[in-house]
């Protein structure tokens, strides 16, 4: 109860109960309260070191705390925060040239989110559609157990029913395809049809990449009727798989990528990605955000890209990927039954439970936890490591050491 006005003391103790009780209850998160954390390590309040395979989602590609992105804040911090869409400004322009050159796009639109990027690629879809073909075209194909983000339209267009119940009536002409089903895909794209969003690499889905056939079909379907074609990259993007851009690898070219997660390598930030033809369809006016682009942002995120999009990260990517793909494959034979295939690309792994273990994806990650390793899932039956793409060799051994400890753990008879 609030009686006075007093602020409450910046270092007055709260706990983790605290949440139960001031929380609207969307989450249900750890008893591990980080405090502070740098590159893959992170304390809680005793002090206690955990290593994190999370990167908070995909977010701290870079690492926790990384020197150049805290440098590029700092720096822009005592410069210039913030002044509105009225004014364009240095840091943003900087990071649209970075993205732009290093990516099929001409054009940038900037948000703080990844269901902001794709809420701003469904409505240029429709748009898009609208002014050249007329209202009759303005169906959106999207995949089953995909995930597109939380505003009503992307949770809509994510294909997981139990996001969106509830919340009904969602918006109309919103269809879903089984993910990788090429003949599906070509039934259901017709003339009616203005976009295709998909995720070169499902992530809540359960991590599962598309097949290069599948997207080259995709590219197909929607040139012969005239869709745009839309890549999800928000979490699969800026070097998660060993690529700057996951369609780069697949060598099929979206008509609007968006990526966000690890763009501001933990600050809010979001983008659109398009061509110039795609984008002239938003006029001023016509779509917006207050802190879109904000100097802060772009100084953030112009520095996460200039290291991203470097060829000798990407590489070393690929050969930490390597690694640790063949550790995990070491971690499936020495437990049998416990796991039945590691999936994904990259550093965006899945280990997928055996049918016996089913629906035990939150044990595993909280036995993880015991033996302070940081996991995450994706759905009840996969575990999902999403490290920081920085992990060196000494953190892949350390992070499968303990993950034989974890499965130990998992499997030991209750006591
Ligand atoms: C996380 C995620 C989103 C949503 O991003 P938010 O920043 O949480 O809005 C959208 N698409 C994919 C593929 C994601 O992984």
């Amino acid at each position: 109860m609030n009686d006075t006005l007093q602020a409450t003391p910046a270092e007055s103790a709260v706990t983790r109960a605290d949440f139960d009780q001031l929380l609207v209850p969307v989450y249900a998160p750890s008893q591990l309260v980080p405090r502070s954390a740098r590159g893959l390590w992170l304390q809680d309040a005793a002090g206690t070191e955990y290593l994190d395979l999370t990167s908070g989602i995909g977010v701290t590609s870079l690492g926790h705390g990384h020197p150049a992105v805290l440098q590029a804040l700092q720096a822009q911090a005592a410069q210039l925060w913030h002044v509105g869409n009225g004014y364009t400004n240095e840091p943003v322009l900087r990071l649209a040239r970075l993205l732009t050159q290093h990516t099929f796009a001409d054009r940038a639109f900037f948000c703080n989110s990844g269901a902001e990027a794709n809420e701003a690629a469904l409505k240029l879809a429709r748009r898009h559609a609208a002014l050249r073909h007329g209202a009759a075209r303005r169906r959106i194909v999207a995949c089953q157990q995909s995930f597109h983000g939380r505003t009503l339209f992307t949770v809509t267009a994510g294909g997981q029913p139990k996001y969106t119940e509830g919340f009904e009536p969602l918006p109309p002409d919103i269809g879903h395809i089984p993910f990788n089903d090429i003949p599906a895909a070509e039934r259901a794209i017709g003339e009616n049809v203005c976009a295709v969003i998909v995720e070169p690499v499902q992530g809540e889905g359960g991590v599962v990449p598309a097949t290069r056939d599948y997207l080259l079909a995709l590219r197909e379907f929607c040139d012969r009727v005239g869709a745009l074609l839309i890549f999800d990259e928000v979490q699969c993007g800026l070097g998660r798989t060993g690529e700057l851009y996951a369609y780069m690898g697949y060598g099929v070219e979206p008509d609007i990528l968006t990526t966000a997660k690890a763009l501001g390598n933990g600050y809010p930030v979001g983008a659109m990605l398009t061509r110039e033809a795609v984008a002239a369809s938003l006029t001023a006016g016509t779509h917006g955000t207050t802190y879109g682009g904000n100097p802060l942002a772009g100084a953030v995120a112009g520095a996460v890209v200039q290291i991203i999009a470097q060829p000798a990260f990407l590489a070393r990517v690929r050969e930490a990927s390597a690694r640790l793909q063949a550790g995990l494959q070491g971690l499936m034979r020495e437990f049998p039954g416990l796991f039945t295939e590691v999936r994904g690309a990259g550093l965006m792994l899945g280990l997928v439970l055996a049918e016996a273990h089913r629906g035990r994806a939150r044990d595993f990650t909280r036995a993880a936890e015991l033996e302070r390793l940081m996991l995450l899932i994706a759905g009840p039956d996969v575990v999902r490591l999403l490290p920081a793409l920085v992990i060196s060799d000494a953190e892949i051994d350390a992070a499968l050491q303990r993950l034989r400890a974890t499965a130990r753990r998992f499997l030991a008879p209750a006591a």
